[in-house]
């Protein structure tokens, strides 16, 4: 079910341009309302292909650079340099005007971030000088295709039209920053004309859910000074959101983005509402923060359960496997996919930023354990699966499980197994501290002479070797402080595999921290510490006379009588990693609570 029947190009809103300013003043408005030059600014791509073939799968296709705006999102940043090849160049950029302007367009977009924390938004802004035989800014909206098809074949972009370049490009910058997301914002050199617009008069406006926006540096009559507000509303166009002012004409019933919400803050037939927001008036909204709800839910920023989760990535994976039954001698094999079901797009193709972060699988009711997908990484939306399940002789009951990028997890699918001729499972044991305060630790191992183990911190074991299952192994972990999660894999001389070991240990190299004193309370000494340790618990004590004399380690007390008589104490503190701080002095303070009597 594609969406291309409704898509119409809405260039003819042209005309409304030339009345633009007249039409805006005359609508009644609880806030101020400037006289907008803004119009038909948002645009539909008129043709779109092999849209249905992608219809129904939630990994975002090629033309889904932008479906909704929650995530990562890639932005690069194109500065247009005319090279005189088919026109004479009459704009140049100069560094600290392209700086200027990737400055005001990565605050349009911190903008948005900040305006909708339940997108989780974070933006990865590239820019880069992209050389066109055109001179862009002297051509109008019709010829678009010349200077934007040359600049992206000269980014090494090739297809049939410059729209499909273009989501071409978004889905190459996609990959290349892996993102959710993708964007490009074309900037065209206006420095110097007489309006700082094309020569149509428009000065920016963007494909709605893209593949691509178009503004010149001045921003027509706008000025360079007020591109964030005007980014910031184009970019609203982007991810879906349409326009709001009287001159765009917009229908109040006019469905835009992936939840097709209709626009109900049109000012154009008297919708109703006339609340401020980004797609009605730039430069005053962008100031006040506002972003009425109909831009919002066409921005998939809705969340109709109130749990927190946005509609659009509210969403829960499934599993879809298949169980090769053991012939006796063989393991059996799990095959098939994990994929995330995306959230319902009523008018288009359904897409969802959830990619599966892991698949589990546990033998006859045992711990969940980490089962490999069948390229390496957990990293998509949909991910394949192939694998031999480690089991031996017997009937058994495997099943399994997947969790999503919001820790939503799939409904639990399993299966009877049975096994013979692979032999019984051998007793392989394994244990680690469950602290350390050094990379390095040891692993307890038990198993069969002959045996092999591998140790890994990534479930897949990709980059672990084999080596014999000695009774203890040293291990170093990666070096970060904190929790740590070590898995270990047996073999037998046959060369079957065991089911993975999943251990944790807390690394933890800090020492405690904090400060001592000493106070005098009815005639009694007391030691006073106020510490804390990074990792793990403090939950030891020295106390000395002497900073280089050590004392006996004693539990550790915030608050401890002291029988020693001294103005001066030391006191050294060992988390539970055995990390030791290096001696604190403790001083004996004024006991500044006594009151004093006054007469
Ligand atoms: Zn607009």
């Amino acid at each position: 079910m594609g969406f291309s029947v409704k898509l119409t190009l809405v260039c003819v809103l042209l005309i409304a341009f030339l009345l633009g300013y007249n039409i805006f003043t005359v609508v009644p408005s609880i806030y101020a309302q400037p006289a907008s030059p803004l119009s038909s600014d948002a645009l539909r791509v008129p043709v779109r292909t092999r849209v249905a073939a992608y219809a129904d799968d939630a990994v975002p296709n090629e033309y889904q650079p932008s479906a909704f705006l929650a995530g990562n999102v890639a932005v690069q940043v194109v500065f247009v340099e005319s090279n005189g090849q088919y026109e004479p160049s009459t704009h140049d950029w100069t560094s600290s005007q392209m700086a200027q302007i990737r400055q005001r367009i990565s605050t349009a977009l911190q903008w948005w971030a900040a305006r909708l924390p339940q997108a989780q938004l974070h933006f990865d802004i590239t820019s880069q000088v992209v050389p066109s035989g055109y001179e862009p800014v002297t051509h109008d909206l019709s010829t678009e295709s010349l200077w934007v098809g040359d600049a992206l074949q000269h980014m090494g972009i090739n297809a049939p039209n410059y729209f499909d370049q273009a989501y071409a490009a978004d889905e190459a910058l996609r990959r290349e920053r892996k993102a959710d997301w993708a964007t490009h914002i074309f900037v065209v050199n206006s420095t110097g004309t007489a309006t700082g617009r094309f020569a149509d008069g428009h000065f920016a406006y963007a494909y709605i859910n893209g593949p691509f926006m178009v503004i010149t540096s001045d921003a027509g009559p706008y000025g360079t000074s007020q591109l964030s507000p005007i980014v910031a509303h184009e970019f609203g166009h982007i991810f879906g959101a349409v326009d709001q002012y009287a001159a765009a004409a917009v229908p109040c019933t006019e469905q835009s983005g992936y939840l097709a919400v209709p626009t109900t803050n049109s000012q154009a037939n008297n919708c109703g509402t006339q609340y401020n927001s980004i797609m009605l008036d730039p430069i005053g909204a962008y100031a006040a923060n506002a972003i009425d709800a109909s831009a919002l839910g066409q921005l998939g920023y809705r969340d109709s359960n109130s749990n927190g989760l946005l509609d659009p990535i509210d969403t829960t994976p499934l599993l879809q496997l298949q169980l090769s039954q053991a012939t006796s001698g063989a393991r059996p094999l799990v095959s098939g996919q994990a994929f995330d079901q995306a959230y319902p797009s009523p008018g288009g193709d359904l897409a969802s930023i959830n990619t599966i972060t892991k698949v589990e699988y546990r033998i006859d009711g045992g711990a969940w354990l980490p089962l490999p997908t069948a390229d390496g990484v957990y990293d998509a939306v949909s991910e394949k699966l192939n694998a031999t399940l480690p089991l031996y002789d017997g009937p058994h009951n495997v099943a399994f499980r997947a969790t999503n990028r919001i820790g939503a997890i799939s409904p639990i699918v399993s299966y009877n197994v049975a096994v013979s001729g692979i032999g019984a499972a051998p007793s392989y044991q394994v244990s680690a501290p469950t602290m350390s305060n050094t990379q390095h630790m040891m692993l307890a191992l038990n198993a069969p002479a002959g045996a092999g183990v591998q140790v890994s911190e990534n479930p897949a074991f990709t980059d672990a070797s084999w080596v014999p299952a000695s009774a203890s192994l040293d291990w170093a972990l990666s070096n970060l402080d904190g929790e740590h999660t070590v898995y270990v894999r047996f073999r037998d001389t046959a060369g079957l595999e065991s089911p993975p070991f999943v251990l944790t240990t807390m690394l933890d190299r800090t020492p405690p921290a904090g400060r001592a004193m000493l106070l005098k309370r009815s005639n009694s000494l007391w030691l006073e510490i106020q510490a804390q340790d990074s990792e793990s618990q403090i939950d030891a004590m020295q106390i000395s006379l002497d900073p280089n004399t050590a004392g006996s380690w004693q539990p550790f007390q915030p608050s401890t009588l002291v029988s020693l008589q001294a103005n001066t104490m030391y006191v050294r503190l060992r988390d539970a990693a055995g990390n030791v701080s290096p001696p604190m002095s403790a001083m004996l303070e004024m006991p500044v609570w006594v009151p004093i009597a006054v007469r």
